[in-house]
């Protein structure tokens, strides 16, 4: 199985020239649709990457999907060349990424600015190197821009077998947002360890909240033609640092406890088991008074959640499934569960008791247990 990560690098904007990446942004768009534009004043090693080998790799470009608008926002593919710490090299001799790693840097070609043998230079990412360290290779590689900001994409690719599993299940459960994520460690049928993960949310709430606040003001601002002053383009510096606090605040959440879960399920070679957020989650966070705002965020980071816990067992060969497990049904008898205070259920038939949380894992064993 071949496995992807890929890293974001933002590049400094004052060497960059943005309408220059638009331009390539909008050729590529073409590309995609099948069409060949040759421009006399851009450099042609860009177009022939463009249009010649780019048709084939195309096929590879998991994370190229076709833009779904006539010139939507499309990110230049762009090959790469690899030196090794020996001087081994792979890729192509003409790529207009170049990642040197005898002296750590990355050296980017004729993709900043419309200039003859115009080069910019950052710094190799940690990321790189740890994925190289790990069998990766950075063969793709896009440059874009992201609400007007330049940024390149490495795309690291490695293959991998998924490891044999030991009797250790490790299941995720994904809740909506607000509800957190749990997750339990089973080992030859037993729960030995769970544990619910909920972020701060009182944090999020405030920064979302001050962030609206703001907003509406800075509206008012706006109607009154008063959105240039000093005033205004301080709010709105403000408001726009309040957003990146808080997105960072939930990117950094559902990366940390990636991480931690990756972890878990290597340390004890486990087989992991993942409950999607389904429907009933979906809905019960809708009907939450709730800003419609803050319950969009709570989703689209939900989903990201799954996006990155999927992209790093993959990375690592961890073997997993999603299954859909029920924390309203009884794992005994399979009636329905009655809701207590404080998040317990009850099954009046049997008697099965445990926090709505554990449910599932419950479910686990006895899934497990019938494929033993
Ligand atoms: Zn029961």
């Amino acid at each position: 199985m071949i496995a992807r990560r890929t890293i974001l690098i933002k590049l400094p904007k004052d060497k960059c020239d943005t309408a220059y990446i638009r331009r390539l942004m909008a050729l590529t768009n073409l590309a995609y649709r099948g069409y060949e534009v040759w421009v006399p004043d851009l450099p042609k090693t860009i177009q022939y990457q463009l249009y010649g080998s780019f048709k084939n790799y195309m096929e590879s470009l998991v994370f190229g999907t076709t833009p779904k608008k006539w010139f939507a926002e499309t990110w230049i593919p762009l090959k790469t060349l690899r030196i090794y710490d020996d001087g081994s090299r792979k890729g192509d001799r003409r790529a207009s990424v170049v990642l040197d790693f005898r002296s750590n840097i990355i050296k980017l070609r004729q993709i900043c600015k419309n200039e003859p043998r115009y080069v910019i230079t950052i710094p190799m990412p940690k990321w790189v190197i740890e994925r190289v360290k790990e069998g990766g290779d950075i063969k793709f590689a896009r440059i874009g821009l992201k609400d007007n900001e330049p940024y390149l994409a490495l795309t690291a690719e490695r293959k991998v077998k998924p490891y044999q599993p030991s009797n250790y299940i490790l299941v995720i459960d994904v809740n909506a947002w607000n509800n957190g994520i749990t997750w339990g460690l089973i080992k030859g049928g037993i729960i030995i360890k769970w544990k619910p993960e909920i972020p701060n949310l009182r944090e999020i709430d405030n920064l979302y909240n001050l962030s609206v606040r703001l907003s509406r003001e800075y509206g008012k601002l706006k109607r009154m033609g008063l959105e240039k002053t000093e005033e205004g383009k301080r709010l709105w510096k403000k408001i726009k640092k309040l957003r990146r606090r808080l997105f960072a605040k939930l990117r950094d959440y559902a990366q940390k406890l990636v991480y931690r879960l990756v972890r878990k399920a290597l340390r004890h070679k486990a087989f992991v088991i993942i409950d999607d957020m389904i429907e009933e989650s979906r809905r019960e966070l809708l009907e939450m008074k709730l800003p419609s705002g803050l319950k969009k965020l709570y989703l689209v980071y939900t989903k990201r959640f799954v996006r990155l816990l999927i992209t790093q067992l993959e990375w690592y060969g961890v073997p997993y499934k999603f299954k859909r497990l029920y924390s309203r049904k009884c794992p005994r008898c399979e009636h329905e569960l009655t809701q207590e205070d404080g998040r317990v259920m009850v099954c009046k038939n049997c008697g099965f008791k445990a926090p709505r949380d554990k449910v599932p894992m419950h479910w686990v064993i006895k899934f497990s247990n019938r494929l033993a």
